[in-house]
């Protein structure tokens, strides 16, 4: 029936007043486009007879007609893209019988033209505003300024112009037979659900193209049936804010579409000072303010409503779950577990983790210099700095590689909507705030400054130019989408401030959770944040970004370039100070929380420059021959780096990069002990293990140097040696691993990549259509596959455990800040999930609910 029968159903159980109804299921309406089983047509028959009797009314009737409604109801989270059809039964003689009953010519043909201008919109296409002009013209002969100017025979007379234009477009009178009214218009419904726009725009919106279209046939109300008529909609709690006051606004003398069309100004429900809904027709404000709270106590949540003033009486026309900012949902629930509406754990069922990420946002510093180079729309809040790039692939692409970037684009398509994901921001020169970037970018929790105009891209010379502006890809900017700026450089930002009802329900999923969150990070900054964000230690340090800056980067590329172990051991010893000053720092950032360690992972390629220009710069540097070093990067390609030389097997080629990252770790350690008294537990895991030979032979190295250190030092202390769990092998060879590993991660950005044979680097060419085709039920790399992947990871957790019952298991791959996969790993019964710092808040409730419901 779709959300909205069902809820209308709602109202009626409650003893709310509706107009009477019925509703045609999705498969009836399936079957309407084809041509209506004579069976269907003698239900629709009977079910508008039995409206007839409830009414006391006869469609098609000489007197007292019945006028009907159709209006769709669609399934909850669909994009309706139809419109309702209104006053349906209007024909030369009903609008006469109408006017006679209503005593008001004005008003019988105003509904007329109304339904033509509808029905020829939506059953045969129309373009509205062949009307409108028609409506325009007939004002401007009579010298009308507004519509209240209007009198019966006005109306009449416009209403007879309106069939006039209905034939002069259509080249067919207007449908005078009620019967086929009623069915060319449900059928016609029908046929716009399912047409190309509509399947279009309900992809974009992630919902299924084939989802079904139910429809609500209900005899009318009339909200343009006087001064004491009108049509509102109603909040029962500010949609903002989330305030327990009724919010909302209300149009005396019209009906739905003049308050969608926004044409004529609302009042208010209620206010202190002016017009109100309270002041003009007391008896319905107080029957609405009692309906609203029945049905706030009915359906235990805040609600919206639509409604319908008839000659002073109330009609409910739709009651949903009030739509809401995240802000007012947090407000909502706190309210609703404050006054014992619900517990604590429904509260924490109530909220969509993902939407937590629209408080997450930071800002410009007040304090900080803004150098404003252009202005656009502020469509998506939050403030950002990174680099200018063009295309959207290219932004995945360095993205994936650590850095930060800016889409720069005339506007977004859908299928840039990787790129998207993997930018920081986005900035559009067209398009307002509902343009696809904005959209998206809200949806994402991105900031977006949209339409700024001024600014001129050319992607083929990667050039941004304006007025007494000059930059180019790669350069760094800011936006700030809170005010639609665009800023030079980077530019210092505030963190948003957690407190209040945000804190309150993360304190609640503090106490219902099982599993553990910890942070992805490797940085001082994101581990900061990381901690803010409530993370209860590191999943995952991937010490090779900490290579990728200033002298590191030099020493990095010598070790890589030197051809004797003796040079790279000299290498990377220049090193290990500052990398044992930063471990020193995350110690002490996560004061005694946890902390792992990935030894070094990527192909060693990845620290080499790639331009000629960027080549000879390095030869310099290194005071090195130009054509060795071109060679020596030239064997260091390779044709499938992700499935080369990495990991572990880079670590067993060169020891000696095992044997100085594992130093620095334990260095830090007994430096951090010197200082606190408490030396802090570190985990140093293996990436890309396959086998357990392979994890012993670099645990051996690790014990060596803990070994070392602490005859060093003269301290004792612990530490744990463990694995990625990132490759088919490696989950099915668990048992065997974990004789060797004290705990598991799973790299489920590596095992989906492996298991699928699918590039996580390329595989966004192709997965939009897998997932259109319905082949993907999601992005395996967003939500986990829980039926191929999660497989795997079910066998590593059962023979891992088997073999050690002890052992420690998470997951660190960017599955575990994803709500759907974190429910996966509580059934798993993992110990922690580990997603990167924005994601904190999010883990922690999707770790709460996934508790919540398995335990249910
Ligand atoms: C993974 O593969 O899931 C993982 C966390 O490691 P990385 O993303 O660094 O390969
Ligand atoms: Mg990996």
């Amino acid at each position: 029936m779709g959300a909205k029968a069902a809820q209308l159903c709602g109202l009626a159980g409650v003893s709310l007043p509706v107009p009477a109804g019925f509703a045609l299921p999705v498969l009836a309406c399936r079957s309407l486009v084809e041509g209506p089983s004579p069976d269907l047509v003698g239900q629709i028959e009977a079910a508008v007879a039995s409206l007839e009797a409830q009414t006391g009314r006869v469609f098609g009737g000489k007197d007292k007609p019945l006028l009907l409604s159709v209006r769709p109801s669609v399934p909850l989270g669909v994009p309706n893209s139809v419109e309702a059809v209104l006053n349906i039964g209007l024909n030369d003689t009903t609008v006469d019988a109408l006017a006679r009953e209503s005593n008001d010519t004005r008003f019988a043909h105003e509904c007329y033209r109304r339904f033509v201008q509808n029905y020829a919109h939506t059953v045969l296409g129309d373009d509205p505003a062949a009307f409108e002009d028609v409506l325009a013209l007939y004002k401007e002969e009579r010298g009308y300024v507004s519509d209240a100017e209007l009198r019966g025979s006005d109306a009449k007379e416009i209403a007879s112009r309106f069939k006039a234009q209905f034939e002069s477009n259509n080249g067919e009178p207007f449908q005078e037979n009620v019967r086929q009214q009623l069915m060319t218009t449900l059928a016609a419904m029908v046929r716009v659900w399912h047409a190309p726009r509509a399947k279009t725009q309900r992809k974009i919106h992630g919902a299924s193209e084939d989802a079904g279209l139910a429809l609500i046939v209900q005899a009318m109300v009339f909200g343009n049936a006087g001064e004491d008529s009108g049509v509102g909609r109603a909040w029962s709690r500010h949609p903002q804010t989330g305030k327990a006051e009724m919010a909302g606004e209300f149009l005396l003398q019209g009906q739905g579409p003049d308050l969608v069309s926004r044409l004529r100004a609302t009042v208010p429900l209620q206010t202190g000072g002016g017009e109100s809904l309270a002041r003009l027709l007391p008896g319905a404000f107080a029957a609405l303010t009692a309906g609203v709270a029945a049905l706030e106590e009915k359906l235990r949540d805040a609600v919206e409503v639509e409604f319908t003033v008839e000659h002073g009486h109330l009609w409910f026309l739709s009651v949903k779950a009030g739509k809401r900012s995240t802000a007012a949902s947090l407000q909502i629930v706190t309210d609703f577990v404050r006054s014992g509406v619900m517990s604590e754990e429904e509260a924490l069922l109530r909220i969509d983790p993902l939407s937590l990420d629209q408080l997450l946002h930071s800002t410009i510093d007040p304090e900080a210099k803004r150098t404003v180079i252009a202005s656009g729309l502020p469509a998506s809040p939050g403030a950002v700095s990174g680099a200018i790039i063009f295309d959207a692939e290219e932004a995945r692409r360095l993205a994936a590689g650590g850095t930060r970037v800016i889409l720069v684009r005339p506007e977004t398509l859908p299928e840039d909507i990787r790129g998207l994901h993997a930018a920081e921001g986005v900035l559009t020169t067209r398009g307002g705030m509902t343009s696809h970037a904005a959209v998206i970018a809200r949806g994402m929790g991105k900031p977006c400054v949209s339409g700024a105009s001024a600014l001129r891209i050319d992607a083929a010379a990667g050039t941004l130019t304006g007025p007494g502006l000059a930059l180019k890809a790669g350069d760094i900017i800011t936006l700030d989408g809170s005010t639609g700026q665009v800023l030079k450089g980077e530019v210092e930002t505030r963190k948003p401030e957690l407190s209040g009802n945000f804190a309150t329900l993360l304190q609640w999923a503090d106490k219902h959770r099982r599993m553990a969150v910890r942070a992805n990070a490797e940085t001082v900054l994101d581990a900061r944040m990381a901690r803010d964000f409530g993370a209860e230690g590191i999943g995952l340090c991937r010490t090779e970004h900490m290579f990728f800056e200033g002298e590191r980067l030099v020493a990095i590329r010598e070790m890589i370039l030197a051809d004797r172990e003796r040079d790279r051991r000299a290498a990377l010893a220049t090193t290990l100070p500052m990398l044992r000053a930063d471990f020193v720092e995350l110690f002490e950032i996560m004061a005694g929380l946890p902390v792992t360690l990935r030894l070094l992972d990527p192909p060693l390629h990845e620290f080499l420059p790639e331009g000629a220009a960027e080549i000879e710069a390095l030869a310099r540097v290194l005071d090195t021959d130009l054509t060795l070093l071109r060679r020596r990067i030239q064997d260091l390609r390779e044709q499938n780096p992700m499935l080369g030389h990495r990991g572990v097997r880079l670590l067993l080629s060169y020891p000696e990069i095992v044997d100085m990252q594992a130093r620095a770790v334990f260095e830090a350690v007994a430096e951090v002990a010197k200082t606190t008294g408490k030396p802090p537990i570190p985990e140093i895991m293996v990436p890309l293990v396959a086998s357990r030979a392979e994890l012993d032979l670099v645990k051996a190295r690790i014990d060596a140097a803990a070994l070392d250190v602490q005859r060093e030092t003269g301290l004792t202390f612990t530490y744990r040696v463990g694995t990625m769990i990132e490759l088919p092998r490696a989950a099915l060879k668990a048992g065997d691993i974990a004789a060797s590993a004290e705990f598991f991660s799973f790299g489920t950005n590596d095992l989906t990549q492996t298991t699928f044979g699918i590039s996580r680097d390329d595989s966004a060419r192709f997965i939009g259509e897998y997932a259109s085709k319905g082949i993907f039920p999601a992005d395996p790399f967003v939500t986990l596959d829980v039926e191929g992947v999660g497989e795997l990871i079910h066998l590593a957790v059962e023979r891992g455990r088997a073999a050690r019952p002890d052992i420690h298991l998470g997951i660190c791959g960017e599955h575990g800040g994803d709500p759907q996969s974190i429910a996966f790993c509580e059934s798993e019964g993992l110990d922690y999930v580990s997603c990167s710092p924005y994601r904190v808040p999010i883990a922690r409730l999707a770790a709460a609910q996934a508790f919540l419901r398995n335990s249910r």
